[in-house]
C-alpha cells in the first residue's frame, strides 16, 4: 500500500531526529499534505496508528492539508484547483501546478 510507505518514511524521520534530540517519545508528528500529492488522508491516519512502535508508540498524528494552487504562465493568474490539471479562466492556457503536492514532516513534538 502506497500510504504505508509514506507512513514507513515519516516514523523513520520521526525517529531519527527524536533519537538525534535525545527524547523519551515523540508525542506528535505534524505532516503537511498537499491535496493533489495522490494521499488518502483518512488511510495515512489508519496506516501511522497501526505502524507507530518504540519512540513514536503513543504518538499522534496531526496533519495539514495544504490546498492545490495553479499558476497561468500566459497571464499571471492564480488559481485554487482540486484537479492536478487546470485551464486559466482568462486566457485558456494550461496552468501550472504551483502548490499542493506536498508531502513533508513539518513538526515534531517530543518529551
Ligand atoms: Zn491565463
Amino acid at each position: 500500500m502506497h500510504e504505508m510507505t509514506i507512513v514507513a518514511n515519516v516514523l523513520e524521520i520521526a525517529h531519527r531526529q527524536a533519537t538525534a534530540a535525545h527524547a523519551a517519545r515523540i508525542n506528535r508528528v505534524v505532516l503537511e499534505v498537499g491535496t493533489l500529492a495522490g494521499v488518502e488522508v483518512e488511510s495515512l491516519r489508519f496506516c501511522f496508528g497501526a505502524a507507530r512502535a518504540g519512540l513514536s508508540a503513543h504518538a499522534e498524528l496531526e496533519i495539514r492539508e495544504v490546498p492545490g494552487h495553479a499558476l497561468c504562465p500566459g497571464c499571471g493568474a492564480t488559481e485554487d484547483v482540486s484537479e492536478p490539471a487546470a485551464v486559466c479562466n482568462a486566457c485558456g492556457r494550461v496552468m501550472e501546478i504551483s502548490g499542493g503536492r506536498e508531502l513533508s514532516v513539518a513538526s515534531l513534538n517530543v518529551d
